[in-house]
C-alpha cells in the first residue's frame, strides 16, 4: 500500500482513521437545513459502498427486507484527518492515528566510568539462634491447615547452617513517548483553539513535563501545544445529527413480537394491532439522533497527543548459595539493604566482596543501556545490594533426621520433608 506522509487509507474503528482529508466545502449543501440522509446513502462511501452510494437505485437492494437492521446512511467510523498541510509538523512527520508513532528520544551519554564502591568490607555474617528458627518452624506449621506442630515443638537441633547470600537490584526509570493524531468532539464550544497560528508546534522531547513519581510505572496523555484545529464534523456534516441507526429514519421499527408479520398465532398481532411495525424508541419517533462523532455540537477538535509513559525496569541478581534452596523464594522476601546508590546513570560495581555481585551490576548497567538507551530517555538509576539471610537447620525428630531452610527478613520456612503433614494421623 502507497503511503504518503500523514495520509493513510482509513482502516481504523475509530474516529479518525486517515482517511481523504476532509473539505468542509465539498458536499455541503448551500442551506444549513439540509435534507436528511436516505436510507442506503452514504455522503461516505467506503469501497463496498461506492456503487450502491453513487447510484440511488441500487440502494434499497442493500437494506431489503431481512436484512439486519444496520444503516448504512449513517458514518460511525466517521473519517477524519488532520488538514493535509499539517502532515508534515516539524518532529511529528509521517504520523497517523491508526497507531501510535515512536519518537525516538535525544542520545543518551555513556554509561559512566566506574567507580569504587565506598569501601565496607568489614561483613558481619549472623546466623539466626535456635529460638528463632524453631519459631519460624512452628510458625510455618500452623499457617499450613493440616500440618502438626509437634515435630516443631518436640525437635532436637543437629546444625544450623548459614547459606546467606546477597541480592543485587538495579532499576532504571525511563520515559518514552509517542503521539497520535485525535479527533474529539468540540465541547468547548466558544474557547480559543489552540492551533499553528498561535506558535510553532515544539518537538516532542522538547515539551517539559514533570515526571509524577520517581521509579514508578506511570502514563499521561497530552495534546501538543499549537497543533489543535476545529473542523466540521465529518459523520453530521455540522448539523449534529445524525439518522437514527435503529429506525434508519423512518421513525418506525419491525414490531419483535410478531417479527414484522403483523400476525400472532393465526391472530392479529396484540402489540401492532397487525402493522408488523412500531414506533422507534431510540429516537422517539424522531428520526433522528444526536451526532456521535460530535456529541451533537457539530464541530469536532483534531490535535496531535501526545502519550508519556514512565517504567521502572527491574533487574535482580542473587548470587549463588551453594544449597538446595530455591532461588526464586527469595522474590517473596526481603533483605537487610547494605549498599545504595542512585544517579542520572549508574556507573557498575567494583570492588564488593563478592564478585558475582560486581559482575551482576554490569550485566545489569550494561543490559539496561542497550535496551532503553535508543528507545527511551533514561530518567534515572538506582541500585542496591541487599543480604538476605538463608539458614539451612537440621533436626531431629522420633530418631529421623530432617531439615528445613529460613530465609529473608522475614524468617519464612520452606521444607520439602516436614514431618507431620497431617495432624489427624497419630504417627
Ligand atoms: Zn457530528
Ligand atoms: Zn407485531
Ligand atoms: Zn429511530
Amino acid at each position: 500500500m502507497e503511503e504518503r506522509r500523514g495520509i493513510r487509507t482509513p482502516n481504523s474503528a475509530n474516529y479518525g482513521a486517515m482517511g481523504q482529508p476532509f473539505e468542509p466545502n465539498y458536499l455541503m449543501p448551500p442551506d444549513s437545513e439540509r435534507a436528511p440522509l436516505l436510507p442506503g446513502l452514504s455522503y461516505y462511501p467506503d469501497e463496498a459502498m461506492t456503487s450502491a452510494a453513487m447510484n440511488p437505485a441500487m440502494a434499497p437492494a442493500m437494506i431489503s427486507e431481512g436484512a439486519p437492521l444496520s444503516n448504512p446512511a449513517v458514518v460511525t467510523d466517521g473519517p477524519t484527518a488532520p488538514p493535509s498541510d499539517w502532515a508534515t509538523i516539524p518532529g511529528y512527520e509521517g504520523m497517523g492515528s491508526d497507531g501510535d508513532k515512536f519518537l525516538p528520544p535525544p542520545q543518551p551519554g555513556p554509561i559512566p566510568d566506574t567507580v569504587p564502591t565506598p569501601a565496607n568490607t568489614s561483613w558481619i555474617i549472623p546466623s539466626i539462634s535456635e529460638d528463632d528458627a524453631r519459631n519460624a518452624l512452628m510458625k510455618y506449621a500452623n499457617n499450613k491447615c493440616c500440618y502438626g506442630s509437634s515435630p516443631a515443638e518436640e525437635m532436637d537441633f543437629h546444625e544450623l547452617r548459614p547459606f546467606n547470600t546477597y541480592r543485587y537490584r538495579l532499576e532504571t526509570l525511563t520515559e518514552s513517548r509517542t503521539c497520535k493524531w485525535v479527533t474529539v468532539p468540540h465541547t468547548a464550544t466558544g474557547q480559543p483553539v489552540d492551533s499553528l497560528f498561535c506558535g510553532i508546534p515544539p518537538q516532542p522531547w522538547d515539551i517539559p513535563i514533570q515526571i509524577p513519581v520517581m521509579f514508578k510505572d506511570e502514563e499521561m496523555k497530552m495534546p501538543v501545544p499549537h497543533t489543535s484545529s476545529l473542523k466540521s464534523c465529518p459523520q453530521c456534516l455540522g448539523i449534529c445529527r445524525t439518522v437514527c441507526r435503529e429506525c434508519h429514519g423512518t421513525g418506525r421499527v419491525r414490531c419483535w413480537v410478531c417479527n414484522g408479520t403483523g400476525r400472532q398465532f393465526n391472530d392479529r398481532c396484540h402489540r401492532c394491532t397487525g402493522q408488523g411495525t412500531a414506533s422507534c424508541t431510540t429516537c422517539n419517533s424522531s428520526r433522528y439522533e444526536r451526532c456521535a462523532g460530535c456529541s451533537g455540537r457539530g464541530q469536532i477538535l483534531n490535535y496531535i497527543e501526545l502519550t508519556v509513559t514512565w517504567k521502572n525496569n527491574i533487574y535482580e541478581f542473587v548470587a549463588e548459595h551453594n544449597s538446595e534452596f530455591p532461588t526464586e523464594l527469595f522474590k517473596k522476601v526481603s533483605g537487610e539493604k547494605i549498599y545504595m546508590d542512585e544517579q542520572m546513570l549508574l556507573s557498575p560495581l567494583v570492588n564488593f566482596p563478592a564478585q558475582s555481585i560486581n559482575q551482576a551490576s554490569q550485566n545489569a548497567l550494561q543490559q539496561h543501556h542497550a535496551q532503553f538507551s535508543s528507545t527511551s530517555r533514561m530518567i534515572r538509576q538506582r541500585h542496591s545490594i541487599e543480604w538476605l539471610p538463608l539458614t539451612k537447620v537440621e533436626y531431629m525428630w522420633r530418631r529421623n533426621r530432617y531439615d528445613y531452610f529460613v530465609y529473608g527478613k522475614e524468617n519464612e520456612v520452606y521444607t520439602d520433608n516436614y514431618p507431620q503433614k497431617c495432624c489427624c494421623v497419630i504417627m
